[in-house]
């Protein structure tokens, strides 16, 4: 399986190599030559397959010969170790016509476990086959961080450097960083916002010596192994609800569209997706594009859904590749015109081809309580406000069902919200409420590149000495 860039000025790459590099080197998103596809006849077959062999099929679609389905075969299953749920991904029924898949059984209670649970040693793998190792360097606003920190702890070809805004992330979150002690995992909270915690990250990726040094890595939303893996769970859902032989909706809650774009390749591959519609708070630059045709970059607003407050959707751009017809040179001048000018208008053909398959609505961070509000008491299901915005997004009107809402967190993860909507916090599980009884561990550091550098440097000079 090849690889290409969307901005067409970088060399084509296996499955390796594109998980190893994240971003291209034009500056594109790496994305399959052509889509592989599934036969109805062989979807029928795996609706008996228990998840890790489904997770195994889809993701060795993708891989080609490296790895291979035999070595990948082991990272699977420790992919699925640590969920802790038997079906993984469980399918609770709401409504008539609408479901809930709970995707937060994972270490980390939300969904991004099952991208980084892959990922972790996926990378492992891969490093070990080439004898190296790396330094993985990240910003979080949350969720992301603890579930990258969860998937790296204890690798040994592996340093994680994560970023996150001191005072700035919930307690939970915080906690479910800073209480894992693993010798290559280091959490800085940086004094700024996190904004600021991305800047410092582009800047050390721009310094091509210490990126050289340091063999920089990177394991955001924009790598295409987790798109990957998520795919896997659009697939489970639809069988389990009579695909191929029946079509099936999804509600995603959305902010850097990776979760929904895997929405989007297996529909590619062939599962009948009727509609893929996306919730977004009141950071709706998603929706307004959906509505008028212009991405257009606002400012960043605080809401109850904080793991979307996003304004730009680094993984639309892949989406857009597929709209234009594959036509590399448009895309590049539409991604330049938004980095400029912080807005771009795509083609009318563009704008027709986005609403047949996908809609968009926005909730506040009221409409969000009474959402959760809503859903409590019609089916007893307590729901974070990231899965209520996108089951809200759902009911809106017009949606064909069976609809299956992704269930993006667990609610105790953002329980500002749920007390704000039901007037009593959603009931911790024991391992979060655990970490309140961990000591904490992390540098406080002043927002400033040159401070963050020699702090790696620091932590890693015996590891750059022995290379
Ligand atoms: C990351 C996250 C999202 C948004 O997912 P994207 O893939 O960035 O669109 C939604 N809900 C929760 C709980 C998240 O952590």
């Amino acid at each position: 399986m090849h690889y290409i860039s969307t901005r067409g000025a970088a060399p084509t790459l296996g499955f390796d190599e594109v998980t190893l590099a994240g971003l291209a080197e034009d500056g594109g998103l790496y994305v399959p030559q052509s889509w592989p596809t599934l036969t109805h006849e062989r979807m029928r077959a795996l609706r008996e397959s228990s998840y890790a062999e489904l997770a195994l099929e889809i993701i060795a679609t993708f891989t080609g010969p490296a790895p291979g389905r035999e070595a990948l075969a082991p990272l699977v299953a420790r992919a699925l170790e640590r969920f802790d749920h038997a079906a993984v991904a469980p399918l609770v029924q709401l409504d008539d016509g609408l479901w809930f898949m709970e995707l937060f059984h994972g270490p980390t209670y939300a969904f991004k476990d099952h991208a980084l649970q892959f990922l972790g040693p996926l990378f492992d793998h891969l490093l070990t086959a080439r004898r190296a190792r790396c330094t993985i360097v990240g910003a979080t606003s949350g969720d992301t961080g603890s579930a990258a920190i969860e998937a790296c702890r204890g690798l040994e070809r592996i340093d994680l450097f994560m970023l996150h805004p001191a005072g700035r992330v919930s307690p939970v979150q915080r906690r479910q960083m800073t209480t894992v002690h693993a010798p290559n995992i280091h959490n800085i909270a940086l004094e700024g916002t996190f904004d600021d915690c991305q800047a410092v990250v582009k800047a050390l990726f721009a310094d091509t010596a210490f990126r050289r040094r340091h063999a920089l890595s990177a394991v955001n939303s924009i790598n295409w192994a987790r798109i990957v893996a998520q795919v896997v769970y659009y697939f489970r859902a639809a069988l389990a609800l009579g695909a191929p032989d029946r079509e099936v909706a999804f509600a995603v809650p959305t902010g850097n569209f990776g979760n929904v774009f895997a929405g989007y390749v297996a529909r590619r591959m062939g599962l009948p997706v009727s509609r893929l519609v996306i919730g977004s708070n009141t950071n709706d630059i998603l929706t307004r594009f959906f509505e008028t045709g212009t991405m257009a970059v606002e400012p960043v607003v605080a809401t109850l859904s904080p793991s979307m407050d996003i304004q730009v959707s680094s993984n639309f751009e892949r989406l857009l590749f597929e709209l234009l017809d594959r036509d590399a040179a448009a895309l590049g001048e539409l991604m330049r015109a938004f980095a400029e000018t912080g807005a771009f208008t795509a083609p009318p053909k563009v704008l027709r081809r986005a609403r047949a398959l996908f809609a968009a609505r926005r909730l506040d961070d009221e409409e969000t309580c009474a959402q959760i509000r809503a859903t409590f008491e019609s089916s007893g299901q307590l729901v974070d406000p990231h899965s209520a915005i996108g089951i809200a997004a759902a009911q809106a009107g017009g949606c064909p069902s069976p609809l299956v809402a992704l269930g993006t967190a667990h609610p105790a993860k953002f329980n500002e919200a749920i007390e704000r909507a039901l007037g009593r916090p959603a009931p911790m599980p024991a391992p979060l409420q655990a970490l309140f009884d961990i000591e904490e561990r992390f540098v406080t550091l002043a927002n400033d590149v040159a401070a963050v550098k020699e702090l790696i440097d620091a932590r890693l000079q015996d590891k750059i000495a022995a290379a």
